[in-house]
């Protein structure tokens, strides 16, 4: 047994759509009462026995598909502009459920412990970003130090975030040496927010963290886990939804209505009804549906 020492592990990723905090969520998320099993669109306590202990279920939509891509977008440039990977040792799965799984094969981070990991995680996100770095001294800052809107790395991210054109980049940065040191520190974390990539960071820092196989279903979900050869045209709930169509009754329980192979389904509420298997599978995985 001693002899079984951690080797290496692959540099993955993980960017869930419940981790973006999408105005849209609420709507399309559903609670289950742990105590009565009562179902409810998305609530903190349940309508039928006030406990405050339930479990919530997401169907997401298209809009928290297409921002998770944009994430996964963000981080590849990233991987390959700011970290030298190789494109073809990037690899980008649907996780079977909620979001996408990102794989770095063959790079010189393969051996890198948890605690280097956890660097690269803020990097990555845009975490703890020091004013410095981008022009802002505390004494006598220099109009000349600030980033340029061309630059690569996060100073030319920094740049179009925060000075939106070329044009305006001056006048900003008056603005900027105006408002003073620790505002520019918030300015950092505000826009963080918003350029940082939204990874789940304790994924990428487990070392030891055994991923998804893919191909295998997913238990949360019915559907598969599925290399994404091309992200912007990748529909999961068309593209990882393999089981058949033969119908199957069930009871089901949905308020919010979804969308697997184009077909729209739901709402239903507390029903028999007839519907098939793949649509069955997809309810019964997320605890709204029972075989009738
Ligand atoms: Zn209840
Ligand atoms: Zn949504």
């Amino acid at each position: 047994m001693n002899e079984k020492d951690w080797q290496e592990a692959d540099l993955i990723f993980d960017i869930d759509a419940k981790d973006l905090n999408l105005s849209c969520r609420s709507n399309h998320t559903i609670s289950i009462c742990n105590q009565c099993n009562e179902i409810t669109k998305n609530n903190n306590q349940c309508t039928k026995c006030n406990s405050s202990k339930l479990e919530k279920k997401s169907l997401p939509c298209k809009t928290c598909i297409d921002a998770s891509k944009v994430e996964v977008q963000k981080l590849i440039d990233i991987l390959i502009n700011d970290l030298g990977i190789e494109k073809e040792n990037i690899q980008t799965y649907f996780s079977g459920n909620e979001g996408f799984h990102v794989y770095v094969f063959n790079s010189q981070f393969q051996k890198l412990g948890s605690k280097e990991r956890s660097e690269l995680v803020d990097y990555i996100m845009f975490r703890g970003a020091i004013p410095e770095t981008f022009g802002m001294k505390k004494f006598k800052p220099n109009r000349s130090s600030f980033p340029d809107f061309n630059q690569k790395g996060w100073n030319g991210r920094f740049s179009k975030q925060v000075f939106g054109s070329k044009s305006k980049r001056s006048k900003i940065i008056s603005e900027l040496l105006e408002n003073g040191y620790s505002l520019f520190q918030k300015t950092l974390e505000n826009i963080s927010e918003q350029i940082g990539v939204k990874i789940d960071p304790n994924v990428t820092m487990d070392i030891h963290r055994i991923f998804r196989l893919p191909g295998s279903i997913n238990s949360k979900s019915g559907l598969t886990k599925l290399l994404c050869d091309d992200i912007i045209k990748f529909d999961p709930y068309n593209d990882a939804c393999f089981l058949n169509d033969e119908p199957i009754q069930v009871l089901a329980n949905c308020p919010v209505e979804f969308k697997l192979k184009n077909k729209k389904f739901g709402p239903f509420l507390n029903e028999k009804v007839t519907i098939p298997t793949y649509a069955a599978a997809y309810l019964i995985c997320k605890k709204l549906a029972t075989i009738a």
